[in-house]
């Protein structure tokens, strides 16, 4: 993920051009200045790592690598989830840590960056032995972690029981202290807020729906004037159903195909659906909610045989996992792993709109390629928010100690990130720049502002 380090360091630059950005700078000259936050920008507060001493079932004694990486507090506490996954190490956990600072600001949350990882395939362990790696990651990390230090939350391979967990390890180290809010993404019943496990998949369908009716309505005239692959599509959409493939069907995967499937205002058709074993296609339209069902039975994977597919009557080809990517559709949504489109598979790509649903798919030359050819690409820090958004409203509720419906929540999230896109669509139809390089620049401003007022730049 060095793209990061790049378009940081492109927005600066861009940034620093207009006289209005940092206007009273103060014992720096501009291009100092640049360099300073440049420096501030790039590299963590702290890198956190330790070797967790788990005892197995079978009395064996592993030492399982973890990590919590603190990238960046200018704007509040840090923030961001942890990650259970066997390629888990310190340079991904740190970008990933750099995106949240990113997306924190994007979205005018009160919270900097952060992120958390631990190198296991959790399918390798019972419940027990997860339960203790998650007692044990709160152990070892406990005095760096808090309601108003650093809120970790779920991420790959977590979910609700590994928050529950931690909090509940968080409260028996610190008796007597506020625990709640030193973990989001909680059960509803153990201080969650509802509509949390659904947040981040609803808000990716959320910010396409609303891009989408931005360009066929307000921009219309944008996109006739703009010759571009993705311009094409978006014209032509009125005529017919908008074609998605969905890589990854866990929480984000499944809960946008189904948001997608239920949407009567884009009519879209999931044609394709993947996960780790195996892709279903269906060029009429996969059947969302009988795929949900089978996964809800089946400890989360879809189905890989014709017998399961017959016996629950889903009508639907098996193909191969990775032929998802360079399928004939109109629009990708990536929700599996970072780095899926790379130099190998991004000339075969069809889609003229992706979606990032998980953090970082795209490496920064697909990016670029892609970007030149005119697809548009909807970047991770502002489609995928959606968790961390409600995250936040988990936080304040915990304090207040009063709890929002769903409605509200939805609603309130539905708020803020389309108060988000109309702060960021604008610049983009007035400037030659990338959707994703808009959205840094506006991070960028904002975190580099207030690291300037914060005095941080003497
Ligand atoms: N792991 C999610 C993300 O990457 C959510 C983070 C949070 O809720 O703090 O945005």
């Amino acid at each position: 993920m060095q793209k990061q380090q790049t378009i940081i360091e492109e927005s600066l630059k861009a940034l620093m051009e207009d006289e209005s950005f940092l206007p009273d700078l103060q014992a720096q000259t501009r291009e100092q200045a640049f360099k300073s936050l440049v420096a501030l920008l790039s590299t963590p507060n702290h890198i956190h790592k330790s070797f967790l001493r788990v005892t197995l079932d079978d009395n064996t004694i592993v030492r399982i690598p973890a990590f919590r990486v603190q990238h960046s507090d200018t704007v509040g506490p840090y923030k961001g989830g942890v990650r259970f996954h066997e390629s888990v190490n310190e340079g991904e956990v740190s970008n990933l840590a750099k995106l949240m600072t990113l997306k924190n600001a994007l979205h005018e949350l009160p919270f900097g960056g952060g992120k958390g990882g631990v190198v296991i395939k959790p399918k390798e362990y019972n419940i027990k032995e997860l339960n203790l790696i998650c007692k044990k990651y709160v152990q070892y990390f406990d005095d760096i972690l808090g309601p108003d230090k650093d809120i970790p939350a779920p991420d790959v391979g977590t979910g609700e029981r590994e928050m529950d967990w931690m909090m509940g390890e968080f409260k028996n180290i610190h008796p007597g202290e506020p625990y709640r809010n030193s973990f989001t993404g909680k059960s509803v019943v153990n201080g969650g807020s509802l509509g949390r496990r659904e947040a981040t998949g609803k808000g990716v369908y959320f910010t396409f729906r609303y891009m989408m009716h931005n360009f066929l309505n307000e921009n219309r005239k944008w996109l006739s004037d703009t010759d571009n692959i993705f311009a094409n599509t978006a014209l032509n959409h009125h005529d017919q159903k908008l074609s998605m493939a969905i890589q990854g069907f866990g929480n984000l995967g499944s809960v946008a195909a189904l948001e997608a499937y239920q949407c009567d205002y884009l009519q879209n058709k999931i044609v394709a659906v993947s996960d780790h074993n195996v892709m279903l296609y269906n060029n009429d339209g996969l059947d969302v909610p009988a795929l949900i069902k089978f996964t809800e039975e089946s400890d989360g994977d879809l189905p890989t045989t014709e017998e399961e597919l017959e016996e629950h009557e889903i009508k639907a080809e098996i193909r191969e996992r990775d032929e998802l990517l360079e399928m004939d559709c109109d629009v990708l949504l990536l929700a599996a792993l970072e780095d899926q489109i790379h130099e190998d598979n991004m000339e075969r790509i069809q889609a003229s709109m992706i979606i990032e649903g998980a953090n970082g798919p795209i490496t920064e030359d697909a990016d670029r390629y892609l970007a030149d050819k005119g697809v548009l690409i909807v970047p991770d820090i502002l489609a995928n928010a959606g968790g961390v958004i409600v995250s936040y409203y988990e936080w304040i509720q915990g304090r207040e100690a009063q709890f929002m419906t769903e409605d509200q929540v939805f609603e309130r999230l539905f708020d803020k990130m389309k108060y988000t896109m109309d702060t960021i669509l604008p610049q983009f139809f007035g400037d030659p720049f990338p959707l994703r390089q808009n959205c840094y620049i506006h991070s960028v401003m904002k975190l580099s502002t207030i690291m300037y007022r914060q005095g941080k730049l003497y």
